[in-house]
């Protein structure tokens, strides 16, 4: 990994606290696992209401859609324990999810502009 490749300003991203979880993590690419340890996400499968998730070290797991799940949970409180040393999750990465914002009122859903069009919210 190139030192230089790291993020020249931390620009905070805003997400809604209710936005999906595969949303979510289609978009930061992390994963954490029941024990805490951050795994970096190669491949999601999406079928029907569950996922198929592919880490860089090449564990295979399903996850299901669920904005409430402890995976959900631990990223918008960004908890986690360490960091895979095999999937490698570069620094920029790290420093990115932890400046990642979760609000109530404010923020993306991550929604395509189709879905947007009739969403009403608050
Ligand atoms: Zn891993």
């Amino acid at each position: 990994m190139n030192p230089k490749e790291t993020v020249k300003k931390q620009i905070k991203k805003y997400y809604r606290k209710r936005v999906e979880l595969f949303r979510l993590i289609d978009k930061i690419k992390l994963w954490p696992s029941r024990k805490g340890v951050l795994h970096g996400i190669k491949i999601i499968d999406k079928m029907g209401d569950g996922a198929r998730i592919t880490t860089h070290c090449n564990k295979t797991f399903m996850v299901t859609n669920s904005r409430n799940s402890r995976a959900a949970r631990w990223l918008r409180n960004k908890w986690f324990e360490g960091v895979c040393t095999h999937c490698a999750v570069p620094e920029w990465k790290l420093e990115k999810y932890s400046s990642t914002r979760f609000k109530r009122h404010y923020g993306s859903l991550l929604l395509n502009t189709d879905e947007k069009k009739g969403f009403v919210e608050n």
